[in-house]
């Protein structure tokens, strides 16, 4: 059978016949090319989080048992949090999607079909409804879990092989506050930072970050600073990142948007301003020095809660720094105001002159694996490679690098993630294809119903036991991390390999090769005759990147990649510079046409539901251990990783709150909100202020709680502050 698969394997570079492609599935794609056998070990990079930590796999007869971190990798230097060395565990599950499944009507159960009968049964469908209902009617929700090549295919796929007007990832849960933040200030989505900011700044500002939770790694950069930093944590929970700093600005929820316009206020009142910076670099300081005045110390301190002297030491701390750096995370970019938010704390970077300079830098860190990959790849709301789908010359560029007739090309975004669901609800869209992600747990507000109004949803995953997969009409069995190859792109902007050292089960297929199949049952496939293996993919999309922000035409090949410990966008033909750790805008020229920075700020809007005589809480969110990861899909199916982490929900309160309630620690409690109630077992804590509770974001129970509200310019939903009571 091995001999079989390998030469069906070399065969898959030609035409796929049906009787190849129902033999392929037969057989399933998933397993080790033979080239790996021989090797000891394999390195690679780690298929959780987007800091992208090296590792190296073990391996006996080509498959790996064990996995260390790299010593040798620039990210990580040896190190790795819980989830990385557990990573090889998700793989074994006994819930692993092995075939595909397809509900049958009689009896409302999932059931094993073969790959031949449910890709017809894919292609039947989802045209049948193209055809009644025209492009809008079948949209796609993808990830930031798969290889950019897998990314860049199903965003070419969906949209100019399948003609599908709508497709979005769930990218936009973490990072698109980031994407339009950086677009609109600098003139392209581009986090400027690289790791070594984080060890040669001599302070550093985390907003909404709990990076020693959420970012482990990352955090070992921060503590391997010698320079002593001042380490200030903006965050209104006391969070394990917050206990560690040397100065926490617990803050008033969603007060963030004042406390960093009052900050540009105090710096410009201190004549802390760098003008020469500002005047050579930037646009629009004046408009933004005459809006901030209305933030003074008096108006920032009554709306933040902080005190004067605390709120004085922090400017002082921006003023004296020589080198600082400005972090965030899911803080700031899930909030009602989030896209202004971030670039208030871009502003403050830009006005102290602290930025393309080792230490400093306007610093959004991602959160998925590959959130980065799909930001720049996935055809979903930027054409690939950064490009814009309302752009004829660059629709005209693409069409020419992929081969394909311009008309493809859709003229518009694509609708974001709520508006999709939006048109779910409103019946416009009648098919779903749900690629590695679990809308019906993680949505915000309450979603599970929804799924259900779909005539047809196809849910594509490592595991058919999801919450979402569980919903599907159709299952198809996916290859995981370690089952396939392919590139990520981390938070600095780091592409690194990810190899093949594990068989898929039964007849899971790499997304890529699934991606392959389709275009063949739509008839499409002529269109991707150059796209036969994630290498070959990877050269289209470094053409793509040509002449962009993100130009990546001097990496060669994987083994380039591989050799020099990944390698941070923009790397184009010609480039000189091998040092592993490079920042943007040294030469403090920005991607705007007048290649100068935008100053660009709102006035802050209250929150969309404060608490009440009903409702008194506040409800926190975020992220409860660095052994949990999202879902739990993955992490829970570990041993060790689930004795690192509470199994079940509970909700931080306050002991004065707790007191006031006659609550006792491990108590069940409900808690409501307007969408609906879970129940959650009572932490007392310091962590949270009095009138607020917080829920870790893991537990299905606490997204049917969050409010459906999303950023107006990002559409990035606001998880981060609600209305709730205990009862
Ligand atoms: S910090 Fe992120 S990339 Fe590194 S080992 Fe942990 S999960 Fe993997």
């Amino acid at each position: 059978m091995k001999s079989t698969a390998n030469t069906l394997l070399r065969q898959w570079s030609g035409p796929l016949s049906a009787d190849l492609v129902r033999t392929l599935g037969n057989f399933g794609l998933g397993q080790v090319p033979a080239r790996l056998m021989p090797d000891a070990t394999a390195k690679m990079v780690c298929g959780f989080c987007s800091t992208g930590c090296g590792l190296t796999a073990h391996l006996k007869d080509g498959q790996a048992i064990n996995l260390s971190p790299d010593p040798d990798y620039p990210v990580n230097m040896g190190m790795a949090c819980p989830k990385g060395w557990e990573a090889l565990t998700p793989l074994a599950a006994h819930d692993r999607a092995t075939t595909p499944l397809l509900r049958n009507p009689s009896t409302g159960k999932l059931e094993p079909c073969d790959w031949d009968h449910a890709l017809q049964v894919f292609t039947l469908k989802f045209k049948a409804l193209l055809d009644q209902h025209g492009p809008d009617s079948v949209a796609w929700i993808g990830t930031g879990q798969i290889t950019s090549e897998e990314l860049a295919f199903l965003g070419a796929l969906g949209k100019f092989g399948m003609g599908l007007r709508h497709g979005d990832g769930n990218t936009r849960q973490c990072m698109a506050t980031s994407v339009v933040a950086y677009k609109q200030s600098f003139g392209f989505d581009a986090p400027p930072y690289t790791y070594a900011d984080f060890e040669q700044s001599d302070v550093l500002m985390f907003v909404g970050s709990n990076l020693c939770v959420a970012h482990p790694i990352l955090w070992q950069r921060v503590l391997r600073n010698k320079n002593s930093p001042e380490i200030i944590v903006i965050d209104p929970r006391r969070t394990e990142t917050a206990m560690a700093a040397t100065q926490h600005l617990g803050i008033a929820p969603k007060s963030d948007l004042v406390l960093l316009y009052g900050t540009a206020q105090a710096l410009i009142e201190r004549g802390a301003v760098q003008q020469e910076y500002v005047a050579a670099h930037t646009t629009g300081f004046d408009e933004f020095s005459n809006f901030v005045q209305q933030f003074t110390a008096e108006v920032t301190c009554k709306c933040t809660g902080l005190s004067h002297a605390a709120f004085e030491k922090f400017v002082s701390s921006i003023e004296r720094g020589k080198a600082v750096s400005f972090w965030w995370t899911m803080g700031v970019n899930q909030g009602h105001e989030a896209t202004r938010t971030a670039q208030a704390i871009i502003n403050l970077a830009l006005m102290t002159g602290n930025i393309g300079r080792p230490g400093t830098g306007a610093n959004s860190i991602t959160g998925q694996c590959n959130a980065m990959g799909s930001r720049l790849f996935s055809n979903t709301t930027n054409l690939i490679g950064g490009h814009e789908f309302t752009n004829p010359e660059h629709r005209e560029k693409i069409a020419h690098t992929l081969g394909i007739p311009m008309e493809r090309i859709p003229t518009q975004n694509s609708w974001a993630y709520d508006q999709i669901l939006d048109g779910v609800q409103a019946g416009v869209i009648k098919g779903l294809w749900i690629v590695a992600t679990n809308t019906a747990h993680s949505w915000i507000g309450k979603h599970k119903d929804l799924l259900s109004k779909l005539e047809f949803l196809v849910v594509q995953d490592m595991y058919s036991s999801t919450d979402t997969a569980q919903q599907a009409h159709l299952v198809l069995p996916a290859a995981a991390w370690g089952e396939k190859e392919g590139t990520f792109i981390n938070s600095e902007r780091r592409f690194g390999v990810l190899k093949k050292v594990a068989r898929a089960p039964g007849q899971a297929l790499a997304d890529f090769n699934i991606f392959r199949l389709i275009s063949h049952y739509w008839g499409c496939d002529g269109l991707f005759r150059e796209w036969t293996s994630p290498q070959a993919v990877f050269q289209i999309l470094k053409r793509c990147s040509a002449g962009q922000p993100c130009d990546i035409t001097g990496i060669e090949d994987y083994r380039h990649l591989e050799h020099a410990g990944g390698i941070q966008w923009p790397y184009p033909a010609g480039a000189q510079d091998n040092s592993r750790e490079r920042r943007l805008f040294e030469n403090g020229r920005f991607f705007t046409p007048d290649a100068k920075a935008r100053f660009l700020f709102e006035p802050p809007k209250p929150v969309p539901e404060p608490p009440d005589a009903e409702y008194p809480f506040t409800l926190l969110t975020g992220r409860g251990s660095s052994a949990q990861w999202h879902t739990l899909t993955r992490t829970d199916k570990s041993d060790v990783l689930r004795k690192l982490s509470p199994s079940k929900l509970y909700v931080e309160i306050n002991p004065r709150d707790a007191k006031r309630l006659k609550l006792s620690a491990g108590q069940q409690v409900t808690i409501s909100t307007r969408r609906g109630e879970t129940q959650a077992s009572v932490l007392i804590t310091a962590t949270v202020q009095p009138g607020n509770i917080f829920l870790p974001m893991h537990f299905e129970g606490t997204n049917k709680l969050t409010l459906p509200v999303v950023d107006p310019y990002s559409r990035q939903p606001s998880y981060k502050h609600c209305a709730a009571k205990i009862c």
